[in-house]
């Protein structure tokens, strides 16, 4: 099933995505869903990031691809990453919910922030709170998958020593458009396009560490709780973005994600 977060006059709704059309359901994303008996026409809603997370963990590194060629990468100890072997565990860091967008939501460069880049990833929704969960029992942890741009400002990423506005400024972690269910994460071909060229290349099958990894790993040390969002790496080179631009990441079996970019104050 697709699960979908809209505005339909005003109301938030989460529904179900069938077609061209929307289904809302009460109860909440998490919660036992009621169907609403309603079918609107999906050009009558305004899609929204399909769900609210508590925290955002995101994966570096984790594509053999990205490592040799990752433009301006550099480790949170302040090294870069070209030449570097695949780490042993997952290189983790954090984003702020605050930086979560929608679909069609504009990517917003602050300021200051010099060269920023798509990161087009697969990411994993956790639908049951996990704690110390073993890789065998991860995926069980998890709702879905949607789509994720894990929007980078590269001079910030270098220049700091933590990466909160490299990785959290507003705007920086577009989602969507849907959360799809019965996915096998570990073979899902991804592609990110700007101005509709390619510019992005990947299948989930080259995760180094795969998705029943990572949730494993960082729910030794880290409750995750319904809604969290998981960003699982990015593939390969990733492209610049500038003001009037339009970046879409698609996804096998989920869609396509879309934002322009605009310059900010
Ligand atoms: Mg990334």
């Amino acid at each position: 099933m697709k699960y979908v977060r809209f505005l339909h006059k005003g109301r938030e709704f989460y529904g179900l995505l069938e077609g061209n059309a929307v289904l809302p359901f009460a109860g909440g994303l998490i919660g036992k869903r009621r169907p609403m008996g309603v079918r609107l026409p999906l050009a009558e809603v305004t899609l929204l990031a399909p769900v609210r997370p508590s925290k955002i963990i995101a994966v570096a590194l984790n594509y053999m691809d990205h490592l040799p060629t990752g433009a301006g990468f550099v480790s949170s100890a302040g090294g870069g990453e070209r030449g570097r072997e695949a780490p042993s565990v997952p290189e983790l860091f954090l984003k702020a919910p605050s930086a979560v967008v929608g679909p069609e939501e504009a990517i917003v460069v602050p300021a200051g922030a010099g060269r920023v880049e798509a990161e087009g990833e697969l990411v994993a929704v956790i639908g049951r709170r996990a704690r110390g969960v073993s890789p065998q029992d991860a995926l069980g942890c998890v709702l879905g998958y949607t789509c994720g741009n894990d929007v980078s400002a590269r001079e910030w990423q270098r220049g700091d020593i933590q990466w909160w506005r490299a990785k959290s400024s507003d705007t920086f972690a577009p989602v969507g458009p849907c959360i799809v269910d019965e996915l096998d994460p570990a073979k899902l071909k991804l592609q990110t396009r700007v101005n509709g060229e390619v510019k992005q290349r990947g299948n989930t099958r080259l995760l180094i560490h795969d998705v029943a990894q990572i949730i494993s790993f960082a729910s030794r040390v880290m409750t995750l709780e319904p809604g969290d969002l998981i960003f699982t790496g990015t593939p390969g080179t990733t492209p610049t973005l500038s003001p009037g631009d339009v970046v879409e990441v698609e996804i096998e079996g989920i869609g396509v994600l879309r934002n322009a970019v605009q310059g900010g104050d």
